[in-house]
Protein backbone atom coordinates (compact mmCIF):
# COMPACT_ATOMS: atom_id res chain seq x y z
CA UNK A 1 0.00 0.00 0.00
CA UNK A 2 1.41 3.70 0.38
CA UNK A 3 4.93 3.67 0.07
CA UNK A 4 5.31 0.81 -2.38
CA UNK A 5 2.38 1.20 -4.90
CA UNK A 6 2.43 0.77 -8.31
CA UNK A 7 3.24 3.92 -10.88
CA UNK A 8 1.18 4.95 -13.85
CA UNK A 9 2.86 2.14 -15.93
CA UNK A 10 2.14 -0.13 -13.75
CA UNK A 11 5.67 -1.16 -13.13
CA UNK A 12 5.75 -2.01 -9.32
CA UNK A 13 8.11 0.80 -7.99
CA UNK A 14 10.84 0.26 -5.65
CA UNK A 15 10.03 0.53 -1.54
CA UNK A 16 12.50 2.40 -0.18
CA UNK A 17 14.35 -0.46 1.53
CA UNK A 18 14.92 -1.79 -1.68
CA UNK A 19 16.05 1.75 -3.36
CA UNK A 20 19.14 1.53 -0.76
CA UNK A 21 19.84 -1.58 -2.09
CA UNK A 22 19.80 -1.28 -5.57
CA UNK A 23 22.08 2.12 -4.95
CA UNK A 24 24.63 0.39 -2.60
CA UNK A 25 24.67 -2.31 -5.59
CA UNK A 26 25.22 -0.10 -8.17
CA UNK A 27 27.84 1.69 -6.02
CA UNK A 28 29.43 -1.69 -5.77
CA UNK A 29 29.60 -1.52 -1.98
CA UNK A 30 30.11 -4.46 -0.37
CA UNK A 31 31.11 -5.79 -4.00
CA UNK A 32 27.74 -5.68 -4.69
CA UNK A 33 26.74 -7.98 -2.37
CA UNK A 34 23.79 -8.37 -0.48
CA UNK A 35 23.38 -10.38 2.96
CA UNK A 36 20.70 -9.82 5.14
CA UNK A 37 19.80 -11.76 8.61
CA UNK A 38 16.42 -11.99 10.60
CA UNK A 39 17.50 -11.60 14.43
CA UNK A 40 14.87 -13.05 16.80
CA UNK A 41 15.26 -13.33 19.97
CA UNK A 42 14.62 -16.85 21.25
CA UNK A 43 12.26 -15.51 24.26
CA UNK A 44 8.83 -16.38 22.79
CA UNK A 45 6.84 -17.67 19.83
CA UNK A 46 6.92 -15.27 16.24
CA UNK A 47 3.77 -13.46 15.67
CA UNK A 48 2.54 -11.87 12.41
CA UNK A 49 4.98 -9.06 13.01
CA UNK A 50 8.24 -11.40 12.93
CA UNK A 51 6.25 -12.85 9.62
CA UNK A 52 6.27 -9.36 8.16
CA UNK A 53 10.29 -9.06 8.92
CA UNK A 54 10.97 -12.47 7.45
CA UNK A 55 9.14 -11.61 4.35
CA UNK A 56 11.36 -8.84 3.97
CA UNK A 57 14.59 -9.99 5.00
CA UNK A 58 14.29 -13.49 3.04
CA UNK A 59 12.36 -11.20 0.15
CA UNK A 60 15.34 -8.99 -0.21
CA UNK A 61 17.91 -11.79 -0.41
CA UNK A 62 15.92 -13.59 -2.81
CA UNK A 63 15.17 -10.45 -5.07
CA UNK A 64 18.98 -9.79 -4.96
CA UNK A 65 20.59 -13.05 -5.40
CA UNK A 66 21.84 -12.58 -1.95
CA UNK A 67 21.93 -14.84 1.44
CA UNK A 68 19.43 -14.53 4.68
CA UNK A 69 20.55 -15.49 7.74
CA UNK A 70 18.67 -16.48 10.81
CA UNK A 71 20.60 -15.35 14.03
CA UNK A 72 18.95 -16.05 17.25
CA UNK A 73 19.68 -13.27 19.41
CA UNK A 74 20.48 -15.35 22.68
CA UNK A 75 22.13 -13.13 24.87
CA UNK A 76 19.45 -13.02 27.91
CA UNK A 77 19.62 -16.43 29.54
CA UNK A 78 16.72 -15.42 31.78
CA UNK A 79 14.09 -15.31 29.18
CA UNK A 80 15.49 -17.45 26.92
CA UNK A 81 14.60 -21.47 26.09
CA UNK A 82 15.40 -23.80 23.40
CA UNK A 83 11.60 -24.64 22.88
CA UNK A 84 11.51 -20.78 21.46
CA UNK A 85 14.56 -21.90 19.44
CA UNK A 86 12.70 -24.66 17.82
CA UNK A 87 9.34 -23.14 17.18
CA UNK A 88 11.16 -20.70 15.56
CA UNK A 89 12.72 -22.64 13.28
CA UNK A 90 9.76 -24.66 12.52
CA UNK A 91 7.53 -20.96 11.78
CA UNK A 92 10.56 -19.78 9.72
CA UNK A 93 9.94 -22.81 7.26
CA UNK A 94 6.54 -23.43 7.48
CA UNK A 95 6.27 -19.57 5.71
CA UNK A 96 8.64 -21.28 3.04
CA UNK A 97 12.25 -19.40 3.59
CA UNK A 98 15.15 -21.43 4.09
CA UNK A 99 18.64 -19.61 5.66
CA UNK A 100 21.43 -19.93 4.46
CA UNK A 101 23.21 -20.05 7.85
CA UNK A 102 21.97 -20.31 11.23
CA UNK A 103 23.87 -18.38 13.93
CA UNK A 104 23.30 -17.91 17.09
CA UNK A 105 24.97 -14.59 19.23
CA UNK A 106 25.86 -16.65 21.53
CA UNK A 107 28.89 -18.30 19.35
CA UNK A 108 30.10 -14.86 19.08
CA UNK A 109 30.73 -14.71 22.96
CA UNK A 110 34.20 -15.14 23.16
CA UNK A 111 35.03 -12.58 20.35
CA UNK A 112 32.90 -10.15 21.56
CA UNK A 113 34.67 -10.33 25.20
CA UNK A 114 37.79 -10.08 22.80
CA UNK A 115 36.51 -6.78 21.37
CA UNK A 116 35.38 -5.66 24.92
CA UNK A 117 38.93 -6.15 26.76
CA UNK A 118 40.00 -4.16 23.16
CA UNK A 119 37.43 -1.30 23.94
CA UNK A 120 38.90 -1.01 27.53
CA UNK A 121 42.57 -1.49 26.08
CA UNK A 122 41.93 2.03 24.54
CA UNK A 123 40.49 3.79 26.93
CA UNK A 124 36.90 3.17 25.62
CA UNK A 125 35.01 0.87 28.31
CA UNK A 126 35.63 1.06 32.06
CA UNK A 127 33.73 -1.04 34.55
CA UNK A 128 31.12 0.55 36.85
CA UNK A 129 29.88 0.04 40.18
CA UNK A 130 26.84 2.00 40.26
CA UNK A 131 23.96 0.74 41.83
CA UNK A 132 20.78 0.47 39.01
CA UNK A 133 19.56 3.86 40.35
CA UNK A 134 22.64 5.66 40.88
CA UNK A 135 22.82 5.02 37.38
CA UNK A 136 19.60 6.06 36.16
CA UNK A 137 20.05 9.35 37.95
CA UNK A 138 23.65 9.88 36.54
CA UNK A 139 21.85 9.33 32.88
CA UNK A 140 20.31 12.81 33.23
CA UNK A 141 16.99 13.50 30.70
CA UNK A 142 17.16 14.44 27.01
CA UNK A 143 16.64 17.89 28.19
CA UNK A 144 19.70 17.55 30.82
CA UNK A 145 22.98 16.25 30.42
CA UNK A 146 24.42 13.53 32.43
CA UNK A 147 26.64 13.23 35.12
CA UNK A 148 30.40 11.13 34.83
CA UNK A 149 30.54 7.89 36.63
CA UNK A 150 33.17 8.15 39.58
CA UNK A 151 34.46 4.98 37.96
CA UNK A 152 35.08 6.48 34.69
CA UNK A 153 38.69 7.14 35.41
CA UNK A 154 39.47 3.96 36.15
CA UNK A 155 43.20 2.78 34.96
CA UNK A 156 43.32 0.43 31.90
CA UNK A 157 44.87 -2.03 34.48
CA UNK A 158 42.26 -1.90 37.01
CA UNK A 159 39.71 -2.43 34.26
CA UNK A 160 40.74 -5.21 33.06
CA UNK A 161 41.56 -7.29 36.32
CA UNK A 162 37.62 -5.91 37.31
CA UNK A 163 36.24 -7.29 33.85
CA UNK A 164 38.33 -10.32 34.21
CA UNK A 165 37.05 -11.26 37.76
CA UNK A 166 33.73 -10.47 36.73
CA UNK A 167 33.82 -12.90 34.12
CA UNK A 168 35.18 -15.83 36.75
CA UNK A 169 32.76 -15.26 38.51
CA UNK A 170 33.99 -13.39 41.49
CA UNK A 171 30.74 -10.75 41.67
CA UNK A 172 27.23 -11.16 42.31
CA UNK A 173 24.46 -10.70 39.83
CA UNK A 174 23.91 -6.42 39.38
CA UNK A 175 27.00 -5.52 41.62
CA UNK A 176 28.97 -4.25 38.47
CA UNK A 177 28.39 -3.15 34.55
CA UNK A 178 31.11 -2.69 31.94
CA UNK A 179 30.32 -0.14 30.59
CA UNK A 180 31.07 2.08 27.16
CA UNK A 181 32.75 5.44 27.28
CA UNK A 182 31.27 7.21 24.78
CA UNK A 183 29.71 11.03 26.15
CA UNK A 184 27.92 11.06 28.94
CA UNK A 185 26.28 14.89 27.48
CA UNK A 186 25.26 13.54 24.37
CA UNK A 187 22.10 14.43 23.52
CA UNK A 188 21.24 10.77 22.14
CA UNK A 189 20.49 8.96 25.24
CA UNK A 190 21.82 6.10 24.22
CA UNK A 191 25.28 7.19 23.91
CA UNK A 192 25.67 7.87 27.59
CA UNK A 193 27.63 5.73 28.55
CA UNK A 194 25.50 2.66 27.66
CA UNK A 195 26.10 -0.78 29.48
CA UNK A 196 28.07 -3.76 27.34
CA UNK A 197 27.86 -6.68 30.02
CA UNK A 198 26.30 -7.27 33.27
CA UNK A 199 26.59 -10.23 35.32
CA UNK A 200 24.03 -12.83 35.58
CA UNK A 201 25.06 -16.23 37.05
CA UNK A 202 22.42 -18.08 35.09
CA UNK A 203 22.89 -20.71 32.81
CA UNK A 204 22.66 -20.56 29.15
CA UNK A 205 20.45 -22.86 26.36
CA UNK A 206 23.59 -23.15 24.84
CA UNK A 207 26.94 -22.19 26.58
CA UNK A 208 25.45 -23.79 30.19
CA UNK A 209 27.33 -22.83 32.63
CA UNK A 210 30.52 -21.01 30.81
CA UNK A 211 29.77 -17.64 30.81
CA UNK A 212 28.20 -15.46 34.10
CA UNK A 213 28.47 -12.32 32.17
CA UNK A 214 26.12 -11.36 29.10
CA UNK A 215 26.32 -8.99 26.68
CA UNK A 216 23.86 -6.04 26.27
CA UNK A 217 21.58 -6.38 22.85
CA UNK A 218 22.87 -3.25 21.45
CA UNK A 219 26.86 -4.30 22.04
CA UNK A 220 26.01 -8.13 20.58
CA UNK A 221 23.93 -7.12 17.73
CA UNK A 222 25.71 -5.14 15.85
CA UNK A 223 29.11 -6.86 16.27
CA UNK A 224 27.05 -10.38 15.32
CA UNK A 225 26.07 -8.46 11.88
CA UNK A 226 29.58 -7.68 11.45
CA UNK A 227 30.90 -11.14 12.10
CA UNK A 228 28.14 -13.00 9.80
CA UNK A 229 29.17 -10.07 6.51
CA UNK A 230 25.53 -8.47 6.55
CA UNK A 231 25.45 -5.57 4.24
CA UNK A 232 21.65 -4.96 5.15
CA UNK A 233 20.75 -4.24 8.90
CA UNK A 234 16.73 -4.16 8.64
CA UNK A 235 15.32 -3.87 12.27
CA UNK A 236 11.94 -1.79 13.67
CA UNK A 237 12.08 1.83 13.95
CA UNK A 238 12.34 2.43 17.55
CA UNK A 239 16.16 1.52 16.81
CA UNK A 240 16.54 4.34 15.05
CA UNK A 241 17.79 6.02 18.38
CA UNK A 242 20.43 2.96 18.50
CA UNK A 243 21.63 3.60 15.34
CA UNK A 244 24.70 6.20 16.60
CA UNK A 245 25.45 3.08 19.14
CA UNK A 246 25.42 0.54 16.38
CA UNK A 247 27.37 2.62 14.11
CA UNK A 248 30.21 3.41 17.08
CA UNK A 249 31.18 0.24 18.18
CA UNK A 250 31.63 -0.74 14.49
CA UNK A 251 33.94 2.15 13.68
CA UNK A 252 35.86 2.55 16.95
CA UNK A 253 36.70 -1.69 16.40
CA UNK A 254 37.39 -0.85 12.96
CA UNK A 255 35.36 -3.88 11.91
CA UNK A 256 33.21 -4.62 8.56
CA UNK A 257 30.47 -2.25 9.05
CA UNK A 258 26.87 -3.27 7.89
CA UNK A 259 24.12 -0.32 7.24
CA UNK A 260 21.00 -0.81 9.78
CA UNK A 261 17.86 0.75 8.36
CA UNK A 262 14.94 1.18 10.44
CA UNK A 263 10.87 0.28 9.30
CA UNK A 264 8.08 0.90 10.87
CA UNK A 265 6.69 -2.28 12.64
CA UNK A 266 3.11 -4.19 11.43
CA UNK A 267 0.72 -3.19 13.89
CA UNK A 268 -3.10 -4.91 13.24
CA UNK A 269 -6.39 -3.68 14.29
CA UNK A 270 -7.57 -5.30 17.57
CA UNK A 271 -4.51 -7.51 17.57
CA UNK A 272 -1.44 -7.32 20.51
CA UNK A 273 1.55 -8.26 18.90
CA UNK A 274 4.49 -8.51 21.87
CA UNK A 275 5.89 -11.72 22.76
CA UNK A 276 5.92 -10.77 26.46
CA UNK A 277 2.05 -9.79 26.14
CA UNK A 278 1.53 -13.02 24.46
CA UNK A 279 3.44 -14.83 27.03
CA UNK A 280 1.25 -13.77 29.75
CA UNK A 281 -1.80 -14.58 27.77
CA UNK A 282 -0.49 -18.06 27.85
CA UNK A 283 0.69 -18.46 31.54
CA UNK A 284 -2.20 -16.65 32.81
CA UNK A 285 -4.49 -18.87 30.83
CA UNK A 286 -6.38 -16.77 29.00
CA UNK A 287 -5.59 -18.73 25.92
CA UNK A 288 -4.94 -22.53 25.59
CA UNK A 289 -1.01 -22.00 24.55
CA UNK A 290 1.02 -20.76 22.00
CA UNK A 291 -0.82 -21.79 19.59
CA UNK A 292 -4.42 -20.98 19.77
CA UNK A 293 -6.27 -20.56 17.18
CA UNK A 294 -7.04 -17.05 18.37
CA UNK A 295 -3.14 -15.71 19.02
CA UNK A 296 -1.93 -13.67 16.52
CA UNK A 297 1.52 -16.06 16.47
CA UNK A 298 2.72 -17.77 13.58
CA UNK A 299 1.88 -21.48 15.10
CA UNK A 300 -1.71 -19.82 16.48
CA UNK A 301 -2.38 -18.72 12.76
CA UNK A 302 -1.02 -21.45 11.11
CA UNK A 303 -3.52 -24.21 13.64
CA UNK A 304 -6.34 -21.55 12.38
CA UNK A 305 -6.08 -22.50 8.83
CA UNK A 306 -4.49 -19.79 7.27
CA UNK A 307 -0.99 -20.70 4.73
CA UNK A 308 1.94 -19.88 4.14
CA UNK A 309 0.98 -17.94 0.94
CA UNK A 310 -1.69 -16.16 2.35
CA UNK A 311 0.86 -14.45 4.83
CA UNK A 312 3.37 -13.92 2.10
CA UNK A 313 0.82 -12.49 0.28
CA UNK A 314 -0.45 -10.44 2.92
CA UNK A 315 3.24 -8.80 3.87
CA UNK A 316 3.49 -7.73 0.33
CA UNK A 317 0.31 -6.15 0.19
CA UNK A 318 0.99 -4.06 2.67
CA UNK A 319 4.19 -3.27 1.68
CA UNK A 320 6.89 -1.46 3.72
CA UNK A 321 6.24 1.12 6.15
CA UNK A 322 8.90 4.24 7.06
CA UNK A 323 5.95 5.94 9.57
CA UNK A 324 3.92 3.63 12.08
CA UNK A 325 0.16 2.89 10.86
CA UNK A 326 -2.21 0.13 11.93
CA UNK A 327 -3.24 -2.26 9.03
CA UNK A 328 -6.75 -3.27 9.59
CA UNK A 329 -7.60 -7.17 10.27
CA UNK A 330 -10.01 -7.51 7.45
CA UNK A 331 -7.09 -7.01 4.72
CA UNK A 332 -5.29 -10.21 6.59
CA UNK A 333 -8.57 -12.18 6.61
CA UNK A 334 -9.10 -11.16 2.82
CA UNK A 335 -5.41 -12.26 2.09
CA UNK A 336 -6.49 -15.97 3.40
CA UNK A 337 -10.15 -15.90 1.85
CA UNK A 338 -8.44 -15.27 -1.31
CA UNK A 339 -6.18 -18.22 -0.80
CA UNK A 340 -8.82 -20.77 0.14
CA UNK A 341 -11.10 -19.84 -2.41
CA UNK A 342 -8.77 -21.39 -4.75
CA UNK A 343 -7.85 -24.34 -2.89
CA UNK A 344 -10.23 -25.47 -0.42
CA UNK A 345 -12.67 -28.04 -1.52
CA UNK A 346 -16.43 -27.28 -0.54
CA UNK A 347 -18.45 -29.64 1.66
CA UNK A 348 -22.29 -29.35 3.27
CA UNK A 349 -21.72 -28.95 6.99
CA UNK A 350 -24.17 -28.45 9.89
CA UNK A 351 -23.94 -26.78 13.13
CA UNK A 352 -27.28 -26.16 14.15
CA UNK A 353 -28.75 -29.38 13.03
CA UNK A 354 -32.84 -29.21 12.35
CA UNK A 355 -34.00 -32.51 11.08
CA UNK A 356 -36.40 -32.85 8.29
CA UNK A 357 -38.17 -35.59 7.09
CA UNK A 358 -39.38 -36.08 3.00
CA UNK A 359 -42.52 -38.01 3.42
CA UNK A 360 -42.79 -38.97 -0.37
CA UNK A 361 -38.92 -40.02 -0.64
CA UNK A 362 -39.05 -43.45 -0.49
CA UNK A 363 -36.49 -45.59 2.04
CA UNK A 364 -33.36 -45.65 -0.29
CA UNK A 365 -30.21 -43.80 -0.53
CA UNK A 366 -29.01 -41.84 -4.02
CA UNK A 367 -25.53 -40.37 -4.64
CA UNK A 368 -26.01 -36.84 -5.78
CA UNK A 369 -22.62 -35.24 -7.91
CA UNK A 370 -21.32 -32.29 -5.97
CA UNK A 371 -18.82 -30.13 -7.21
CA UNK A 372 -15.35 -29.82 -5.65
CA UNK A 373 -14.47 -26.42 -6.30
CA UNK A 374 -16.04 -24.00 -9.08
CA UNK A 375 -13.03 -22.18 -8.63
CA UNK A 376 -10.76 -25.18 -9.98
CA UNK A 377 -11.73 -27.31 -12.09
CA UNK A 378 -9.26 -30.05 -11.79
CA UNK A 379 -10.23 -30.59 -7.88
CA UNK A 380 -13.17 -32.66 -9.98
CA UNK A 381 -16.25 -34.00 -8.12
CA UNK A 382 -17.77 -35.99 -5.15
CA UNK A 383 -20.82 -38.33 -4.25
CA UNK A 384 -22.61 -37.38 -1.01
CA UNK A 385 -25.42 -39.22 -0.15
CA UNK A 386 -29.15 -38.53 -0.02
CA UNK A 387 -31.97 -40.10 1.81
CA UNK A 388 -35.22 -39.73 3.77
CA UNK A 389 -33.95 -38.31 6.66
CA UNK A 390 -31.55 -35.11 6.46
CA UNK A 391 -30.47 -31.90 8.30
CA UNK A 392 -30.60 -28.53 7.39
CA UNK A 393 -29.46 -25.07 9.61
CA UNK A 394 -31.67 -24.22 12.34
CA UNK A 395 -31.69 -20.88 11.06
CA UNK A 396 -32.99 -22.42 7.78
CA UNK A 397 -36.34 -22.91 8.58
CA UNK A 398 -38.28 -19.84 10.03
CA UNK A 399 -42.28 -21.09 11.45
CA UNK A 400 -43.32 -17.23 10.56
CA UNK A 401 -40.89 -15.91 8.08
CA UNK A 402 -39.94 -12.03 7.33
CA UNK A 403 -40.64 -10.50 4.62
CA UNK A 404 -37.20 -11.39 2.78
CA UNK A 405 -36.61 -14.73 4.06
CA UNK A 406 -36.35 -16.98 1.06
CA UNK A 407 -35.60 -20.42 2.91
CA UNK A 408 -37.72 -22.88 4.41
CA UNK A 409 -40.88 -22.08 5.39
CA UNK A 410 -44.95 -23.67 5.94
CA UNK A 411 -45.55 -23.90 2.15
CA UNK A 412 -42.31 -22.51 0.82
CA UNK A 413 -40.17 -24.33 -1.60
CA UNK A 414 -36.49 -24.44 -1.48
CA UNK A 415 -33.56 -26.08 -3.16
CA UNK A 416 -31.37 -28.35 -1.70
CA UNK A 417 -28.20 -27.82 -2.95
CA UNK A 418 -27.19 -30.64 -5.64
CA UNK A 419 -30.09 -32.49 -4.48
CA UNK A 420 -34.31 -31.68 -5.24
CA UNK A 421 -37.08 -28.88 -4.23
CA UNK A 422 -38.51 -29.68 -1.43
CA UNK A 423 -41.73 -27.76 -0.01
CA UNK A 424 -42.40 -27.49 3.94
CA UNK A 425 -45.96 -29.44 4.65
CA UNK A 426 -45.57 -29.47 8.75
CA UNK A 427 -43.70 -29.55 11.28
CA UNK A 428 -43.63 -30.49 14.86
CA UNK A 429 -43.03 -28.64 18.02
CA UNK A 430 -42.02 -29.95 21.87
CA UNK A 431 -43.64 -29.23 25.01
CA UNK A 432 -41.55 -26.29 25.10
CA UNK A 433 -42.47 -24.80 21.71
CA UNK A 434 -38.99 -25.74 20.40
CA UNK A 435 -39.09 -27.38 16.85
CA UNK A 436 -38.28 -30.61 16.65
CA UNK A 437 -38.62 -32.18 13.07
CA UNK A 438 -40.06 -30.31 9.57
CA UNK A 439 -41.90 -32.58 7.25
CA UNK A 440 -42.01 -31.55 3.52
CA UNK A 441 -42.46 -33.58 0.26
CA UNK A 442 -40.38 -33.27 -2.65
CA UNK A 443 -40.23 -32.91 -6.33
CA UNK A 444 -38.44 -36.11 -8.01
CA UNK A 445 -38.46 -33.77 -11.33
CA UNK A 446 -35.73 -31.53 -9.67
CA UNK A 447 -33.18 -34.28 -9.45
CA UNK A 448 -29.71 -31.75 -9.11
CA UNK A 449 -31.57 -28.90 -8.15
CA UNK A 450 -32.53 -27.95 -11.30
CA UNK A 451 -36.27 -26.74 -12.16
CA UNK A 452 -38.45 -28.94 -14.09
CA UNK A 453 -40.38 -26.25 -15.74
CA UNK A 454 -38.99 -23.25 -15.03
CA UNK A 455 -40.76 -22.71 -11.53
CA UNK A 456 -38.35 -20.64 -9.50
CA UNK A 457 -37.00 -20.69 -6.07
CA UNK A 458 -35.30 -18.06 -4.13
CA UNK A 459 -33.44 -20.19 -1.54
CA UNK A 460 -30.99 -22.83 -1.79
CA UNK A 461 -29.65 -24.03 2.12
CA UNK A 462 -27.24 -27.11 2.28
CA UNK A 463 -27.99 -30.38 3.93
CA UNK A 464 -26.12 -33.57 5.12
CA UNK A 465 -28.21 -37.06 5.42
CA UNK A 466 -29.06 -38.35 8.88
CA UNK A 467 -28.71 -41.88 8.35
CA UNK A 468 -25.22 -41.19 6.81
CA UNK A 469 -23.89 -38.08 8.45
CA UNK A 470 -20.75 -37.66 10.73
CA UNK A 471 -20.39 -36.08 14.33
CA UNK A 472 -18.02 -33.28 14.26
CA UNK A 473 -16.72 -30.63 16.59
CA UNK A 474 -16.48 -26.86 15.50
CA UNK A 475 -14.66 -24.58 17.10
CA UNK A 476 -16.11 -21.17 16.02
CA UNK A 477 -13.46 -17.55 17.04
CA UNK A 478 -14.22 -14.35 17.55
CA UNK A 479 -11.54 -11.62 17.62
CA UNK A 480 -9.64 -12.07 20.95
CA UNK A 481 -9.75 -8.31 21.74
CA UNK A 482 -12.94 -5.68 21.51
CA UNK A 483 -10.63 -2.72 21.41
CA UNK A 484 -9.62 -1.43 17.58
CA UNK A 485 -5.79 -0.83 19.63
CA UNK A 486 -5.41 -2.97 22.66
CA UNK A 487 -3.06 -1.00 23.90
CA UNK A 488 -5.66 1.73 24.48
CA UNK A 489 -7.02 1.07 27.92
CA UNK A 490 -8.13 4.10 30.83
CA UNK A 491 -5.43 4.72 33.41
CA UNK A 492 -4.87 1.72 35.99
CA UNK A 493 -6.46 -0.87 33.76
CA UNK A 494 -4.53 -3.23 31.69
CA UNK A 495 -4.43 -4.68 28.36
CA UNK A 496 -6.20 -7.36 29.26
CA UNK A 497 -9.35 -5.78 30.23
CA UNK A 498 -10.20 -5.48 26.40
CA UNK A 499 -10.25 -9.03 25.83
CA UNK A 500 -12.84 -10.50 24.55
CA UNK A 501 -14.88 -12.78 26.80
CA UNK A 502 -16.64 -14.45 24.15
CA UNK A 503 -13.74 -15.05 21.40
CA UNK A 504 -14.33 -18.65 21.62
CA UNK A 505 -17.56 -20.53 20.97
CA UNK A 506 -17.27 -24.66 21.01
CA UNK A 507 -20.33 -26.20 18.96
CA UNK A 508 -20.31 -29.93 19.63
CA UNK A 509 -22.29 -32.69 17.34
CA UNK A 510 -22.39 -30.71 14.23
CA UNK A 511 -23.49 -32.82 11.17
CA UNK A 512 -20.68 -33.31 8.53
CA UNK A 513 -21.66 -35.10 5.24
CA UNK A 514 -19.38 -38.73 5.53
CA UNK A 515 -16.36 -37.32 3.11
CA UNK A 516 -15.22 -35.50 6.58
CA UNK A 517 -14.75 -38.26 8.35
CA UNK A 518 -11.12 -38.82 8.43
CA UNK A 519 -9.94 -36.00 7.17
CA UNK A 520 -5.41 -34.50 7.47
CA UNK A 521 -4.90 -32.45 10.30
CA UNK A 522 -4.66 -28.72 8.91
CA UNK A 523 -6.41 -29.04 5.68
CA UNK A 524 -8.77 -26.86 4.95
CA UNK A 525 -12.51 -26.79 3.36
CA UNK A 526 -14.62 -24.46 2.78
CA UNK A 527 -18.36 -25.02 4.77
CA UNK A 528 -20.58 -24.23 2.17
CA UNK A 529 -22.26 -21.33 3.14
CA UNK A 530 -20.54 -20.82 6.64
CA UNK A 531 -16.58 -20.22 6.18
CA UNK A 532 -13.32 -21.85 5.53
CA UNK A 533 -12.68 -24.45 8.50
CA UNK A 534 -9.60 -26.36 8.97
CA UNK A 535 -8.56 -29.83 10.86
CA UNK A 536 -7.53 -29.55 14.26
CA UNK A 537 -4.85 -31.14 16.33
CA UNK A 538 -7.39 -32.00 18.83
CA UNK A 539 -9.19 -34.51 16.31
CA UNK A 540 -9.21 -38.35 17.20
CA UNK A 541 -11.05 -41.94 17.13
CA UNK A 542 -12.85 -40.50 14.18
CA UNK A 543 -14.11 -37.20 16.15
CA UNK A 544 -12.72 -34.46 13.93
CA UNK A 545 -12.34 -31.02 15.13
CA UNK A 546 -13.20 -28.29 12.66
CA UNK A 547 -11.64 -24.35 13.46
CA UNK A 548 -12.95 -21.62 11.55
CA UNK A 549 -10.37 -20.14 9.63
CA UNK A 550 -12.64 -17.07 8.68
CA UNK A 551 -16.34 -16.53 7.76
CA UNK A 552 -17.33 -15.76 3.99
CA UNK A 553 -17.94 -12.40 4.50
CA UNK A 554 -15.36 -10.41 3.05
CA UNK A 555 -15.52 -6.96 5.17
CA UNK A 556 -12.69 -5.75 2.83
CA UNK A 557 -13.75 -6.14 -0.11
CA UNK A 558 -16.24 -3.57 1.19
CA UNK A 559 -14.12 -1.06 2.77
CA UNK A 560 -12.14 -1.35 -0.71
CA UNK A 561 -15.10 -0.38 -2.70
CA UNK A 562 -15.63 2.60 -0.41
CA UNK A 563 -12.63 3.85 -1.02
CA UNK A 564 -12.55 3.63 -4.75
CA UNK A 565 -15.91 5.68 -5.03
P1 LIG B 1 8.31 -8.26 20.61
O1 LIG B 1 8.27 -6.81 20.94
O2 LIG B 1 7.04 -8.81 20.12
O3 LIG B 1 8.92 -9.08 21.67
P2 LIG B 1 10.79 -8.05 19.37
O4 LIG B 1 11.04 -6.95 18.43
O5 LIG B 1 11.34 -7.97 20.71
O6 LIG B 1 9.26 -8.34 19.36
P3 LIG B 1 12.65 -9.87 18.29
O7 LIG B 1 12.73 -11.31 18.48
O8 LIG B 1 13.69 -9.03 18.90
O9 LIG B 1 11.23 -9.43 18.78
O10 LIG B 1 12.46 -9.51 16.75
C1 LIG B 1 13.05 -10.15 15.66
C2 LIG B 1 12.89 -9.27 14.47
O11 LIG B 1 11.52 -9.10 14.15
C3 LIG B 1 13.44 -7.88 14.72
O12 LIG B 1 14.18 -7.48 13.60
C4 LIG B 1 12.22 -7.04 14.92
O13 LIG B 1 12.46 -5.73 14.57
C5 LIG B 1 11.21 -7.74 14.02
N1 LIG B 1 9.85 -7.48 14.48
C6 LIG B 1 9.34 -7.69 15.71
N2 LIG B 1 8.07 -7.28 15.79
C7 LIG B 1 7.74 -6.80 14.57
C8 LIG B 1 6.56 -6.21 14.00
N3 LIG B 1 5.45 -6.04 14.71
N4 LIG B 1 6.61 -5.83 12.71
C9 LIG B 1 7.70 -6.01 11.98
N5 LIG B 1 8.84 -6.54 12.45
C10 LIG B 1 8.87 -6.93 13.73
MG1 LIG C 1 13.03 -7.91 21.64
Amino acid sequence: MQENTTNVNNKPTLNFIEEIVETDIQNSKNGSRVHTRFPPEPNGYLHIGHAKSICLNFGLAKKYNGKCNLRFDDTNPTKEDVEYVDSIREDVKWLGFNWDGEYYASDYFEQLYEWAIQLIKIGKAYVCDLTQEQMSAYRGTPTKPGTESPYRSRSIDENIDLFTRMRNGEFPDGSRVLRAKVDMSSPIMHMRDPILYRIIHTDHHRTGNKWCIYPMYDYAHGQSDSIEGITHSICTLEFEVHRPLYDWFIKTLEIHAPQQIEFARLNISYTLMSKRKLLELVNEKYVSGWDDPRMPTICGIRRRGYTPESLRNFAELIGVAKRDNVIDIALLEHCIREDLNKKAMRVMTVLNPLKVVIDNYPDTTEEMDAINNPEDETAGSRKVPFSKVIYIERDDFMEEPSKKYFRLSPGNEVRLRYAYFIKCESFVKDENGEITEVHCSYDPASRGGNSPDGRKVKGTIHWVSAQHAVDIEVRLFERLFNAYDPENYPEGGSYKDNLNPDSLKVINNCKAEPYLKNVAVLSSYQFERLGYFCVDQDSKDGKMVFNRTVSLKDSWAKIEKKEEK
